[in-house]
């Protein structure tokens, strides 16, 4: 499995990789959620290449980006496991080279929710996606659901660019216990990992309670914030309940609605949705 630091190398590793080719964007501190989508990839196309890239412009926060796990030996040899053909650990300087200034300006499904709370996020995530896309030219990528509004924004810039990428979407990989994997659970103490079961516990309650047939959304609302209370660990950053496209906020559901919310435990930020069937 050639894993490649340069565009030019990973170039050079894809120039006759039989297609369809898939790619799977990492940050890396992979975990059963990656897998899916290294899976899937697997599954459905003839070349898979994946890549490891914490990348800067994403993060707001300076501890955020510091803190986060690079488990970079671990991670290649997962990837190797795995059956992943190429792989590509780019540099800061290979991605972003001295003087550069082109951006992807993502619209209005990036300004809520996760846009509002941390400012510029989607525009570095934008900007980057793109950039991986042009560097493997994929015929297809993976994403998770569990990154629910990065998903849509992707698909739109997908759209509106007509990026010759195929963007699927993967179910959202949990732990045991309900909580939704992510590279950032490994920074929870053991009272935090205990208590940051409530995220998923009051996503189920909403979607109990939707299916029951409360279809206010206030209602639900609510019932989310009421079970988030019961831990005291628990910072709420926002809860939504939303059109599962246009990520309105509802007055009341008359379809499916994306209940999603971002807490923090402690110093690390975790963040989760589900689908409402009304
Ligand atoms: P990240 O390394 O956090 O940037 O995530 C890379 C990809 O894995 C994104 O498409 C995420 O949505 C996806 N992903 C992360 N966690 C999960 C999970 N628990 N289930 C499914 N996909 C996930």
């Amino acid at each position: 499995m050639p894993v490649c630091v340069t565009i030019d190398e990973v170039r050079d590793a894809l120039r006759d990789a039989e297609r369809p080719l898939g790619a799977v964007l990492t940050m890396g501190a992979l975990h059963g959620g990656h897998l899916a989508l290294v899976r899937r990839a697997r599954a459905e196309c003839k070349t898979v290449a994946a890549t490891i890239y914490v990348n800067p412009t994403q993060f707001g926060d300076a501890r955020d980006l510091d803190t986060y796990p690079r488990p970079m030996q671990d991670d290649l040899r997962v990837l190797r496991r795995e059956g992943v053909d190429v792989v590509l650990v780019p540099s800061d300087a290979e991605i972003y080279p001295e003087g550069f200034a082109s951006w992807v300006e993502p619209g209005r499904v990036a300004e809520r929710l996760e846009g509002e709370h941390r400012p510029g996020h989607f525009r570095g995530v934008c900007t980057v996606v793109l950039k991986l896309f042009n560097i493997l030219g994929p015929d297809v990528s993976y994403f998770g659901q569990k990154d629910a509004q990065q998903l849509l924004v992707i698909r739109k810039m997908a759209a509106d660019l007509a990026l010759p990428v195929d963007i699927v979407a993967v179910p959202t990989v949990r732990e045991r216990d309900g909580l939704a994997m992510s590279s950032r659970n490994g920074n929870l103490g053991n009272d935090e990992r205990r208590a940051a079961r409530v995220l998923h516990r009051a996503l189920t309650r909403a979607s109990d309670l939707a299916a029951d047939g409360v279809h206010d959304a206030d209602a639900l609302r609510n019932a989310v914030h009421a079970t988030l209370a019961e831990e005291p660990l628990a910072q709420v950053d926002y809860v939504s309940i939303a059109h599962p496209e246009t990520l309105e906020e509802l007055h009341t559901l008359d379809g499916p609605a994306l209940a999603s919310l971002a807490v923090r435990i402690g110093q690390t930020r975790l963040i989760d949705n589900v689908t409402l069937l009304a």
